[in-house]
């Protein structure tokens, strides 16, 4: 696959594009990812008309914006780049392209992402010596609960009486290691950035992330609750023992995660915040 440059706003014009384009969009709202090839057995929405009807540089409304988020998160264009010309030409490269961006990645950050001003520095230290004990091959206790109460969805351990636990470190790790959209670069500084919960509301659902270079805690919103299960089913974690048993509406599932903050020897950094 050749690889090319872009600018933000060629990437926004073509993200309405593939937005228009019905299934694509639809692909993306079902499975949370971009079409693996394109086929063009379907056409692509007219670029030309998009062009005259709104400009070479559209605001985008919430779907588009979702399929901007998909494309920068997976730095692919299944179907091309499609890139507006003067008034009335449009150019497409109809050959699936890898991208770099010319513009900064703090520009090419979509709109629709949710910054919180607060630095959480418990939860990103929690992540960092959980990474860190990875690395060294030293074990924990997988079934430990993360400190958070966000998240929409209950695990089990089997022959546990707790049958509502709250996201456990196993299954986090699957899901840093195997599943790359619970992992981003940090909008604020270009640090990983893990997803530490999930889950959401009707129309509003996500993953929320903390970033270990600066501390930042964010919503990153994908789509309602339905969405989110649908992420999860196809998800590898939906393999393995740590697989969500059981959700609902909102957050509610959760832990104050003491004892792996006391595992992990930061119970006094907890205590001053
Ligand atoms: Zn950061």
């Amino acid at each position: 696959m050749r690889k090319i440059d872009l600018e933000l706003s060629e990437l926004k014009f073509t993200a309405s594009v593939y937005a228009n384009t019905p299934a694509i969009l639809d692909h993306i709202k079902v499975s949370g990812t971009l079409p693996d090839r394109w086929t063009y057995q379907q056409k692509l929405a007219s670029a030309r008309s998009l062009l005259a009807e709104r400009g070479q540089k559209p605001v985008l409304n919430p779907d588009e914006n979702l399929v901007l988020d998909t494309i920068l998160h997976e730095r692919r264009l299944p179907a091309g780049a499609i890139i507006p010309e003067r008034e009335s030409a449009s150019y497409t490269l109809d050959k699936p392209v890898h991208f770099s961006l010319i513009d900064t990645h703090r520009r090419a950050y979509p709109k629709n992402i949710v910054m919180e001003k607060s630095e959480i520095p418990v939860v990103a230290e929690t992540v960092r010596r959980i990474l860190s004990l990875h690395r060294k091959g030293e074990m924990i206790d997988p079934w430990l609960e993360f400190p958070q109460h966000m998240c929409s969805f209950s695990f089990h351990k089997k022959g546990s009486r707790n049958k509502k636990l709250g996201v456990p470190v196993g299954a986090l790790m699957v899901l840093w290691h195997q599943d790359d959209r619970f992992t981003l670069r940090c909008p604020r500084c270009g640090q990983k950035a893990y997803g530490i919960a999930f889950g959401g509301l009707l129309s509003v659902g996500g993953i929320f992330f903390v970033c270990v270079g600066c501390n930042t805690c964010w919503f990153h919103q994908l789509g309602g609750l339905g969405k989110m299960v649908g992420i999860l089913k196809n998800s590898p974690l939906n393999q393995t023992r740590f697989r969500p048993r059981g959700c609902g509406y909102g957050g509610g599932y959760g832990s104050d995660g003491t004892t792996l903050l006391k595992i992990l020897g930061i119970t006094e950094l907890a205590e001053r915040v």
